[in-house]
């Protein structure tokens, strides 16, 4: 059975980053966690694993709380840096609540977190997350970069390099990069593949600036899809046509900016 799917899909990536955002584990426009959502993504994801592919899932923490939330609102009461603490800590919970459901579907699975805490995780050491990838574990990596005032896409960045993952697959619930906000501006236009450059100067909504500035550094592509559409994962980690694409310039400086047809 599983050799029939590899001749069908076959893993185009060794290796990928794949970063959920905290709202993927709940009901749309709601708060909090749904095992319910989390369940249909950790089958998306053993369904990839599957075909061959290493994964580490890099997750959020925005259905509970985002450091910057805290802005200007609650005067001295906690400070910004104190916030963005709460924030990883959100992301732990939301990773505890994959890894059991991942597990419970028969996937073999390690939190790492980036933030020492004893009996609920284990610490997030590279070269123990890269045996873990090799052995065929789901590595869950909770608690961002550690370190406060950046977001968990940065930490997805970071991680694709440290981890030499092939590619970052950002997890959205719109098909992927568009001119304009499409829940807003029905003539918004789908692109299919994008540079690096063209993301930045045109101020594209895809990952926080750090992230994309570091991909585009190092020339670790990402992929923006949409996970709502079971079986995208699957299609994402296999190369098929999903989503927006955003690669580095060709090899002549060419600028890529593919509308999808
Ligand atoms: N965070 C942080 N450092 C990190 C990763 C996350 O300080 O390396 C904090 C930050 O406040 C962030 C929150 O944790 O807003 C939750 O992460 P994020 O906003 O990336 O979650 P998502 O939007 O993906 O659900």
């Amino acid at each position: 059975m599983q050799s029939e799917t590899l001749e069908k899909n076959p893993p185009v990536y060794r290796r990928v980053i794949l970063k959920l955002s905290g709202e993927s584990l709940a009901h749309s426009g709601e708060r909090g966690i749904s095992m319910d959502e989390v369940t249909a993504i950790a089958k998306q994801i053993k369904a990839a694993h599957a075909l061959g592919c290493q994964i580490a899932v890099v997750v959020g923490g925005g259905n509970i709380l985002r450091g910057a939330q805290f802005k200007g609102t609650s005067g001295e009461m906690i400070q910004e840096a104190t916030a963005h603490y709460m924030g990883m800590l959100a992301t732990v919970i939301n990773a505890l609540a994959m890894q059991d459901a991942l597990e419970n579907i028969g996937c073999a699975t390690r939190v790492m977190s980036a933030i020492k805490m004893d009996g609920v995780a284990e610490p997030f050491i590279r070269r123990r997350a890269i045996r873990h990838l090799e052995k065929g574990r789901i590595v869950i990596l909770a608690a961002g970069t550690g370190a406060p005032f950046v977001t968990t896409d940065t930490c997805a960045a970071n991680r694709g390099l440290e981890l030499d993952a092939d590619i970052v697959l950002k997890a959205t619930r719109v098909d992927g990069v568009y001119s304009d906000d499409p829940e807003k501006n029905p003539h918004a236009i789908l692109y299919r593949e994008l540079d690096y450059d063209v993301v930045i100067e045109k101020n594209l909504k895809v990952m926080d600036s750090t992230a994309i500035a570091q991909c585009r550094t190092h020339k670790l592509p990402i992929l923006v899809f949409n996970f709502k559409k079971d079986g995208n994962i699957v299609k994402a980690v296999s190369g098929q046509k999903v989503g927006t694409r955003i690669s580095p310039r060709s090899a002549s400086g060419e600028r890529i900016l593919v509308n999808a047809t």
